[in-house]
């Protein structure tokens, strides 16, 4: 089958959060299933600078907001064997630092425009505007910055002179749209000046098309006109369907489930890249079968010397909690925040922190650091190498997310025998099994899972885990079961297959 898989990030291309990961890992496997796979994506500076040997596919101009825009296509290859496809706009991707947002943390002024337009020319692509010379079967779109491809297909298809867009012979003839949902709070809201300034029809200015209380929704485009909906675990498919999780789209998800419409396909993770049996990073490789998770203290050892000042003493044989991620309310870092003073008051644990977001709790962080040095240690900012550090050094892995549509830090904290404390949500719940007796006693407990989130919970929820990890033969055990999880792409991927198919 040929894809056209639309995103705003690709891991190693451009990285903010989980979506780059999935973009790489979904797409690798599903080109080892032999299906043909493009990756459409944004030229950002950050990207080019990672790609050699571009050629140019076709170039033209676009009209959008009062603007005309050159556009130029880009093919570049990839090491996986995805064909990747790169809508280069100068003035409005060639600007460095985050796809999404401006040096002072804030969105780009014309997020709208950007991703407005490159899903225009993206659908544009898939319908073979462009004289490329290549039609995709199914086109797989991520999140809001691609919501109104499947929109602009079905104008475009319509402009273009199609008796009806719901005739069912021309629909034949047209690629399937999917449209998966990592995060939906991140609903892509903007003005109607810029609805109008896209060219979308007024007759789509209503709440069953692409309005969302008072703006319009570019996730609404793609949940409204997509032929299916996915998102990355089943719990988390669920839970859209109801407040809070819904975010206003509730209503519109629980008809798209009645349709049968909606899934959740858990993701994967990329087992080439988070191996604790050949980690580049680490500096003891380590796996279960070769008996060798012992490896973690000396990890653990090393870890420290990296993330603690020099002139600092700790107490290297206490337990380690860890936490890296997004420091934003979704993620329960502001729990973790009030949780520390009283675990480090009650229990013997180091704390080692991974992260940026909002300033406020990084301050606060920052703070417990500056009182605790000998205990809590923290790095702000994006570190790659730091991240598989602390998945190999730590014992525990922090995860008190408010709601996790799937999550892949659990994951790779199992992959690393790091037992994972998370909350029952979404993707959390869908891969962490609890360390009850009962789940013990059948070998099946992976980790520890918090059925509230709040510091205290998460607290309790410490306690029990280190009661647990003064106890060597039963924590060897849990980490035995955690690591002989097989959360590889190739299952997520043939489950994409068979919707691509069906
Ligand atoms: P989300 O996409 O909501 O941010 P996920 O758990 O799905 O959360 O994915 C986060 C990804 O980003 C993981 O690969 C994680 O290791 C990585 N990550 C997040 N913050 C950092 C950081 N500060 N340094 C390194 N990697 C990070």
């Amino acid at each position: 089958m040929r894809v056209l898989f639309a995103t705003s990030e690709i891991y190693p291309l451009v990285k903010t959060g989980g979506l780059a990961d999935v973009a790489a890992g979904l797409t690798t496997a599903l080109q080892q299933q032999n299906h043909e796979v493009t990756v459409i994506l944004p030229a950002y500076q950050e990207a080019m600078r990672h790609l050699d040997s571009i050629c140019e596919l076709a170039h033209f101009s676009i009209h959008c907001c009062s603007t005309e825009y050159n556009v130029r296509l880009l093919r570049a290859d990839s090491d996986s064997g995805v064909t990747l496809l790169l809508v280069d706009i100068p003035g409005l991707f060639d600007r460095p630092g985050n796809p999404y947002l401006a040096e002072d943390g804030t969105d780009w002024w014309d997020n709208g425009e950007r991703f407005g337009l490159f899903s225009r020319i993206a659908a544009g692509v898939a319908l073979n505007q462009y004289g490329l010379g290549w039609r995709p079967d199914v086109v797989h779109c991520n999140d809001w910055q691609t919501g109104l491809l499947p929109a602009f297909m079905r104008l475009l298809n319509t402009d273009a002179g199609s008796s009806s867009e719901t005739d069912v012979d021309v629909r034949l003839g047209l690629p399937r749209t999917i449209f998966t949902v990592h995060n939906l709070s991140y609903a892509g809201k903007f003005s109607h000046a810029l609805f109008a300034g896209l060219g979308l029809p007024d007759a789509w200015w209503s709440p069953e098309m692409l309005e969302f209380y008072g703006a319009f929704s570019m996730l609404k485009g793609g949940i409204v006109c997509a032929d299916y909906v996915t998102t990355v675990s089943p719990t988390y498919a669920e839970e859209i369907c109801t407040p809070p999780h819904g975010f206003g789209f509730e209503g519109l998800l629980r008809e798209c489930a009645a349709q049968g419409r909606l899934s959740g396909i858990l993701n994967g993770i990329d087992t080439q890249v988070w191996n604790p049996a050949t980690d580049r990073y680490i500096p003891y490789t380590y796996s279960v079968q070769k008996g060798r998770v012992a490896q973690k203290e000396r990890n653990k050892n090393h870890l420290l010397k990296t993330v603690v000042a020099a002139d600092v003493k700790v107490d290297g044989s206490a337990p380690l909690l860890s936490f890296i991620g997004r420091m934003v309310e979704q993620k329960g870092i502001d729990l973790l925040i009030e949780a520390i003073p009283a675990l480090l008051d009650e229990t013997n644990v180091n704390i080692v922190i991974l992260g940026s977001g909002q300033k406020n709790y990084e301050h606060e962080i920052l703070n417990l650091a500056r009182l605790h040095p000998h205990r809590v240690f923290v790095h702000i900012g994006y570190s790659e190498e730091l991240a598989h550090l602390i998945e190999a050094g730590a014992d525990i892995f922090l995860m008190p997310s408010r709601f996790e549509p799937c999550g892949l830090n659990q994951m790779y904290s199992l992959a690393y025998g790091t037992l994972p404390i998370v909350h029952a949500t979404g993707g959390l719940k869908d891969t962490v099994i609890d360390a009850s007796a009962e789940n013990i006693a059948t070998g099946t407990a992976t980790g520890f899972v918090m059925l509230n989130a709040s510091a205290d919970e998460l607290r309790r929820c410490c306690i029990t885990a280190l009661e647990l990890y003064r106890k060597p033969r039963t924590w060897q055990k849990l980490q035995k079961t955690a690591m002989s999880q097989d959360f590889g792409w190739q299952r997520s991927a043939t489950s994409y297959q068979n919707l691509y198919k069906a």
